[in-house]
């Protein structure tokens, strides 16, 4: 049971289990699997496709789900998914940052963001590169209408060699060297494989689907 592993997990870290979110990510699952989980307490929702995010926020009027944008984000999506998104955790470049705050203007809100940096530095993968961050960081706090509240990563996949926990800590000490927790109070980090050692690094927010609604 994920609630379960989190507390453990909190327990373990010496942390409060009040300092992490649990985002459900249902991506390619059914809206009725979104309605059991919120049934069961749920509110946060994650989904990796801007279609999907807004078929499924479109399904309902649950006027306390907060919808989370996990996937990369094109450009051309952000009319659709600025305005249902609680936060959007892929902003990874300043052309992306400035379609998202010129929609939240358009709504009359600020959209809140995280930074998605690549701390492997894998070549396929989306996010900034750790040594862009500081740039990307300065040019986005100049958007209104945009808030950066921390970053987001999806690591390599792990080996023995090199565990998930490395590029957790990775992301933790960028966070350290960029402002700290004040400037970037979000971490979200830690999947279904790896949510401990997630939280034991720091995260604020872990991304959990498998274990939650089973195989896609
Ligand atoms: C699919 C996905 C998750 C959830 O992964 P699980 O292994 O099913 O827990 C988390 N974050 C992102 C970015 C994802 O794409």
């Amino acid at each position: 049971m994920v609630e379960t592993r989190i507390v453990d997990a909190c327990k373990k870290a010496g942390r409060s289990r009040s300092e992490v979110t649990l985002v459900a990510v249902s991506k390619r699952h059914p809206f009725a699997a979104v309605l059991e989980a919120y049934d069961a307490g749920l509110r946060d929702f994650g989904e990796n496709y801007a279609q999907e995010l807004t078929e499924k926020s479109a399904l309902s009027d649950l006027p306390d789900v907060r919808w989370h944008m996990i996937g990369h984000l094109q450009r051309n999506k952000c009319r659709d998914v600025v305005p249902i998104a609680h936060m959007i955790h892929t902003a990874d470049t300043l052309r992306l940052g400035e379609a998202i705050a010129r929609h939240a203007t358009a709504c009359g809100r600020d959209a809140s963001v995280l930074v998605q940096v690549n701390v492997g530095g894998e070549a396929q993968k989306e996010g900034c590169h750790p040594h862009e961050l500081a740039a990307l960081l300065e040019q986005l706090r100049s958007l209104s209408s945009l808030v950066v509240r921390g970053l987001m990563t999806v690591p390599p996949v792990a080996t023995d060699e090199h565990p998930a926990s490395r590029y957790f800590e990775a992301l933790a000490s960028l966070r350290d060297r960029h402002g700290g927790a004040t400037a970037l109070p979000e971490l979200s980090m830690g999947m279904t494989v790896d949510l401990e050692a997630a939280i034991a690094a720091g995260a604020t927010i872990v991304r959990v689907g498998t274990a939650i609604f089973g195989e896609r």
